[in-house]
């Protein structure tokens, strides 16, 4: 599955934010309990209407959606990549992460410590930045090091990853993220292998006061336009808001959302934007029995896709009968799509499209 890290300086509402994030209704639905792998990770079901009105169609017994991992990583504070709080162990945390959910302090509370003293979010975004670049500049420098016999060896590996390696670090050297190089197509596999720190998406959580939900505020007008700049996202959230809405129930939280004037829970808003940063979309499959949520890449093929379900599915694949979800849902399920000649037989090179509704056919 995906993962996403939660980073940011403590006290900008990182806690507030995880616990809504795991606790509310959505993570804990359908047959997969919310289950804490670690206290800081947790496994959040990835909220779909479509997926609903599939199952409505089809009279599904059961609705499993698709699910995300987030990962709150506390311990990232200035100084942090010279080991200072928590050391080293939160930047392999989020080595291990596909994106970077970064909270920022967007709130004005005199009654909560700011630990730099001001409210300011783009300094903050800063001050983390400078800490994953200078621990990408540090992991640079011992790799390197590792690489030096390997090189003198001819091993063409070990010269292609120096080469990178010697790319991202003066980009850092100049002060810029190692996101900001471009890297050729022939090189992009092993570039992400390196997992550098500062070659992840970010995307920026603004944490607003409750009224400035729905609106934003000046400092999270402020991250909309670093954003833009850096080609990052950016979200706004009320973490206070969300932890109150993640412990009503269904009915209870729509008539909360309608008194606060919003059209969703903010962490749907989140979780949707996390989806859209790592370029991943969503197919389905869907019987009587269940209706199913499965994620993959943007620009998967079909063979690949039936391999998120099972290896075997990729192996053998054959083929797959494939019907559209506007054509899904217009025609009213699958027999009256298959009448209408809207169920498509798709092969190996079908790049699978968002919304598909999909079934493999496949050799054992
Ligand atoms: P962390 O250190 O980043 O994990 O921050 P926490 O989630 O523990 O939050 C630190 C404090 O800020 C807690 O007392 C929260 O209740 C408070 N807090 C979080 N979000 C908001 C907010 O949107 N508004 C206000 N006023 N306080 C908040």
């Amino acid at each position: 599955g995906f993962k996403m890290g939660i980073v940011g300086l403590p006290n900008v509402g990182k806690s507030t934010l995880f616990n809504a994030l795991t606790r509310t209704a959505a993570a804990q639905a359908a047959n997969f309990p919310f289950c804490t792998i670690e206290p800081n990770v947790g496994d959040v079901a990835v909220p779909d209407a479509r997926l609903d009105k599939l199952a409505a169609i089809a009279k599904s017994r059961q609705i499993i959606p698709t699910r995300m991992t987030f990962v709150d990583i506390a311990g990232l504070v200035k100084g942090a990549s010279k080991g200072e709080g928590l050391g080293n162990q939160f930047l392999a945390n989020i080595r291990e992460c596909d994106a970077i959910a970064h909270v920022l302090r967007c709130f004005e509370d005199d009654d909560i410590t700011h630990v730099e003293g001001r409210v300011d979010p783009v300094e903050d975004a800063s001050v983390i930045e400078t800490e994953l670049m200078l621990a990408d500049l540090e992991s640079i420098e011992k790799r390197m090091q590792n690489l030096v016999r390997k090189v003198r060896g001819g091993d063409k590996e070990a010269v292609q990853q120096v080469r990178l390696l010697e790319l991202a670090q003066a980009a850092l050297e100049d002060g810029k993220p190692a996101r900001t190089v471009d890297i050729d197509a022939e090189d992009a596999k092993a570039w992400k292998l390196l997992q550098l720190l500062t070659t992840k998406p970010v995307l920026y959580v603004c944490n607003v006061e409750e009224d400035s939900a729905g609106s934003g505020n000046s400092q999270s007008e402020r991250v909309a336009e670093m954003a833009a700049v850096e080609g990052n996202s950016h979200v706004v959230i009320s973490a206070r808001i969300e932890e109150e809405i993640s412990q009503l129930d269904a009915e209870e939280a729509e008539m909360f959302l309608t008194e606060m004037g919003l059209e969703e829970p903010g962490l749907d808003r989140l979780i949707r934007a996390g989806y859209e940063l790592l370029h991943l979309q969503t197919y389905f499959t869907v019987g009587p029995k269940e209706a199913r949520a499965w994620t993959i890449k943007e620009g998967t093929l079909a063979p690949q896709a039936a391999g998120v379900i099972h290896g075997d599915f990729e192996r053998g694949f054959i083929r797959a009968e494939t019907i559209g979800y506007d054509d899904f849902v217009a025609l009213g399920g699958e027999q009256a799509a298959k009448e209408a000649g809207k169920m498509r037989a798709e092969g190996k090179g079908y790049l699978v499209k968002d919304g598909d509704v999909m079934h493999f056919l496949f050799n054992t």
